[in-house]
């Protein structure tokens, strides 16, 4: 206790840190932007922040979906809105970050969620098809977070949670785009965390296993047996669902994880670490 409360000497004042809340996982008062926080692994992860009190901006295209999931959000009693967002434009990223903040005054936790696949073998693709999967799965993960930079200074720190895959650890021979923009997401990340720990902003991305979404609804018609080796493979025996992505997002999110920055944190019922 003498330790604590000692009073900090210049070689000890940088071991100094704020006390926490009393609640180290409430999030009432903040406000978290979900990109694709209309389905899927998003809105588990908007919902697992919603829970914990954080009012939520879901980004998206489709307006039917979002909406849908912008009341599934308001019934757990928090404020939510749809702004629209394509994330492969830069100004659209831009736009919704300053939307957010003009709506709902502040923005405390960035999820850059939203992405997609393109399967095929490498000397397949087309440039377009390479941009567009670069685009809406890492450089609009930048944009948000460079746009959402000014906006957490201001309310005296945040927290950015990435989306990354297995693919950011392993290769696939129908994935190389994807890959290459999953494995950017946690160098990303890292350097982000080495930026911007002077702000008090944690960046942390999150490696989802195999997870039951539309995205690989479509994976599993595209590639055959992918069902069966998931389930071979995976230690826990089952595939993923969104609300598994609940939990991960609050303590990333929350004041638990202020130590924590710079990670890549595999939620995957044990598929990385099966020898
Ligand atoms: P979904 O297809 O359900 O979700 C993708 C989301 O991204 C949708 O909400 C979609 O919104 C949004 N989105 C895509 N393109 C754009 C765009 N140009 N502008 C705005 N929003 C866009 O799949 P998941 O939930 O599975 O995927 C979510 C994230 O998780 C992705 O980054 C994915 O790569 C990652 N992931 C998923 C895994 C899995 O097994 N499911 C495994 C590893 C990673 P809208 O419908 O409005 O277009």
């Amino acid at each position: 206790l003498a330790h604590h409360t000692r009073r900090p000497s210049s070689a000890t004042a940088n071991l100094q840190r704020e006390p926490h809340s009393m609640n180290l996982f409430d999030l009432k008062g903040k406000v978290a932007v979900v990109t694709g926080g209309n389905g899927g692994i998003g809105l588990g992860m908007a919902k697992g922040l919603a829970k914990a009190g954080a009012d939520i901006v879901v980004a998206g295209r489709d307006k039917a979906k979002s909406e849908a999931a912008v009341a599934e959000l308001k019934g757990l009693g928090v404020k939510s809105a749809f702004i629209a967002v394509d994330v492969e434009k830069e100004a659209s990223c831009r736009a919704l970050i300053t939307e957010s903040a003009k709506q709902f005054g502040r923005v405390d936790i960035l999820v850059n969620n939203a992405g997609i696949n393109i399967r095929k073998q490498p000397e397949d693709y087309t440039m377009e098809e390479w941009h567009k999967v670069l685009n809406t799965n890492l450089t609009s993960a930048f944009i948000c977070s460079q746009a959402a930079h000014p906006e957490m200074k201001k309310v005296g720190g945040g927290k950015v949670i990435n989306i990354g895959s297995m693919m950011s650890l392993f290769g696939a021979p129908y994935t190389t785009p994807y890959a290459t923009s999953k494995g950017g997401i946690v160098q990303m990340s890292r350097a982000l965390a080495t930026a911007w720990a002077k702000d008090n902003i944690q960046v942390n991305a999150v490696l989802p296993g195999w997870i039951d979404t539309a995205l690989t609804k479509r994976a599993r018609l595209d590639v055959p047996q992918l069902h069966d080796d998931v389930l071979r493979r995976t230690p826990a025996g089952r595939w993923g669902v969104p609300d598994d992505f609940e939990g991960i997002a609050v303590f990333l999110a929350s004041p638990a994880s202020d130590f924590v920055t710079g990670t890549a944190i595999p939620v995957c019922g044990g598929f990385s670490i099966r020898g």
